[in-house]
């Protein structure tokens, strides 16, 4: 497959699975998945499943942060907030999904979790830097921005 042009990205639906491909110049302009119609870099907070998950890291045009938690977890419900407040400050961006470790045991395994919550971010199908334990939302904008940057 031919890589993307430089001036578009890929981005997955997460809500149908569609990949699409937008025009960076439209990034912020409330792009909408050419398949189902929802909003795909808005600042929420998007549910994977595990198709989902691999579909993302694997092919998504942007930086991709996945928090993955599980509803026992209090540190990780208290977060869940913060996290939704990160992900409207670093739309458009960079993405904020979630994935519930309870319902995907395998994949967390595979992603190496040992605890949650933890943050895993992605890019270009490679992990560039994780964080376990829960933190406020300008914590996670911090931990994103700092990783880009490089
Ligand atoms: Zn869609």
């Amino acid at each position: 497959m031919a890589t993307a042009a430089p001036d578009a990205v890929k981005l997955l639906c997460a809500t149908c699975g569609q990949m699409n491909r937008i025009p960076l110049d439209r990034l912020s302009a409330g792009p909408r998945c050419g398949s189902c119609g929802e909003p795909l870099a808005d600042g929420r907070v998007a549910e994977l499943d595990a198709a989902s998950h691999d579909k993302a890291i694997r092919a998504d045009g942007l930086p991709l942060l996945v928090d993955y938690w599980a509803p026992w977890c209090g540190p990780c419900r208290m977060m869940a907030p913060e996290f939704a407040k990160a992900a409207k400050v670093l739309a458009p961006q960079v993405r904020l999904m979630k994935l519930n470790t309870e319902d995907h045991p395998a994949l967390s395994q595979r992603a190496g979790i040992r605890g949650i919550p933890a943050l895993i971010l992605y890019r270009n199908g490679r992990e560039l830097a994780r964080a376990a334990g829960a933190r406020p939302a300008q914590g996670i904008v911090d931990f994103v921005t700092q990783t880009l940057r490089g």
